[in-house]
């Protein structure tokens, strides 16, 4: 296999892979935006000219964010992707415009080459994507957020590899458990969290509920900066499990506000694709539950009201869930609470997601007394919970145990981690399979 990583090779943001089939045909897997440290310029710095399609895993913007700017360095090839990742794409890259033009203005031109190019497939379906090439690609779930997949690759010579994308973990309530492919002679497999355990799922709801009882005790706002696609709605749903597991608590007071459009957009998505959900929260719905749309929950749409809010929580420290993106800190309406937030000790602030190097999540994350946002430094009185229970990403243990279960494989490309990361995973994988040929992509 040659595979060329332009992309999430030696961290964990950019994502794109360029599988080449035959000498003058590839394709790419992911397009993604550098972020935080990792940043850089977002113009196309590779040759297109062999690049004849992309597959998509998943719709965060450090796997998709790219696409405009591959459109505007001429790809006009299609791009495959799942149902879901198909109506949540181009609510994901409107957004990133907006964000990095500061208008959605350029917008329609990108919409009108997605609605051309986008081809979405259900999981578990053969795809041919060209008829004088002889390959095939299929998606499987990935459990990671809505949409998210796995893909097999059928190679001319007859070997079958595996993009990971990003896997999400066991036992989350909302979607269901990645299920390993049957069978893979190669995989490139993401490493996010490929020297670390996560703490224990089926124990985050607690641990959310006690430190929720604490801030209804003594006041101030809990802000929990959070992904809009996945993090948003796993959080809702354990909220709601809580709300109605404790008929007589106070918890029944405290208002969950959601303040992000988009948040709101891909949780109407997330009600949409029903029939992604696992068994667990399709039983609520059959029970005659909303896991996704309880009476509690507040939602915030115009920049004005967001305003007014953090206003009016700044001077009235009263107790509520704050739920907004963006989930490393880096920008967007969270940006807006910590300023004014942060310096009171009873505000909460919740972490609920991998903070990369150099955003403003990190320092919080370190507990920094000093957390800077652009120009403007902040003195942090808050307090700081980590709860590793809701990362969207399997574990070490997690990562292992699906490769362990892929017969036939040979080799494996560690990707989409930190250096150290990927190389901690590689020894952790060579531990339990000696005849693996194992490689991190920061060392080729
Ligand atoms: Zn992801």
């Amino acid at each position: 296999m040659q595979i060329i990583h332009h992309g999430a090779k030696d961290g964990v943001t950019g994502s794109c892979h360029e599988l080449v089939i035959e000498p003058d045909y590839s394709i790419l897997i992911d397009c993604g935006l550098f972020q935080g440290a990792e940043q850089r310029a977002l113009d196309i710095d590779f040759d297109l000219s062999r690049v004849k399609a992309l597959v998509v895993t998943h719709c965060h913007i450090d796997h998709v964010g790219r696409i405009p700017w591959l459109f505007a360095a001429g790809f006009r090839g299609k791009i495959y992707l799942t149902q879901a990742s198909a109506a949540l794409l181009p609510i994901v890259l409107e957004d990133g415009i907006k964000v990095h033009f500061g208008s959605n203005r350029l917008f329609d031109a990108v919409e009108t080459l997605l609605d051309k190019r986008m081809v979405a497939a259900p999981y578990n379906q053969w795809l041919q994507p060209c008829d004088n090439v002889n390959y095939r690609i299929r998606f499987q779930p990935a459990g990671h957020i809505l949409g998210s997949a796995f893909v097999e690759v059928d190679m001319p010579d007859g070997t079958r590899g595996v993009f990971s994308g990003d896997l999400g973990p066991c036992n989350t309530p909302l979607l269901p458990d990645p299920v390993p492919p049957e069978f893979a002679d190669w995989l490139v497999m993401e490493s996010t969290y490929g020297q670390k355990v996560h703490d224990d799922i089926s124990q985050r709801r607690f641990r959310l509920k006690t430190i929720i009882e604490r801030s209804l005790r003594d006041g101030g706002v809990i802000l929990v900066p959070a992904f809009s696609i996945g993090r948003t709605q796993e959080l809702l749903f354990d909220l709601e499990q809580l709300i109605h597991e404790l008929a007589d608590d106070p918890i029944h007071q405290i208002p969950i506000i959601l303040d992000s459009p988009m948040a709101q957009k891909f949780t109407d998505n997330y009600r949409i694709f029903k029939k992604f959900w696992g068994l667990e929260a399709k039983q609520k719905l059959q029970s005659g539950r909303h896991p996704l749309n309880f009476e509690q929950l507040v939602c915030i749409d115009s920049h004005s009201d967001h305003q007014a809010l953090v206003n009016r929580l700044t001077n009235s420290g009263e107790p509520c869930i704050v739920i907004t993106a963006s989930g490393m800190v880096s920008g967007g309406r969270i940006v807006n609470y910590m300023k004014a937030l942060l310096p009171d000790k009873r505000t909460d602030v919740l972490l609920v997601g991998y903070q990369a190097k150099g955003t403003p999540g990190r320092a919080l994350f370190k507990d920094d007394a000093f957390i800077r946002f652009d120009e403007d430094t902040v003195k942090n009185n808050a307090q700081i919970h980590n709860l590793g229970g809701y990362s969207a990403h399997a574990d070490k243990d997690e990562l292992i145990g699906f490769i362990t279960k892929v017969k036939g494989l040979t080799k494996v490309r560690v990707v989409h981690g930190e250096p150290k990361s990927q190389h901690k995973f590689k020894e952790n994988l060579l531990n339990v399979n000696a005849n693996l040929v194992v490689e991190a992509a920061c060392d080729i």
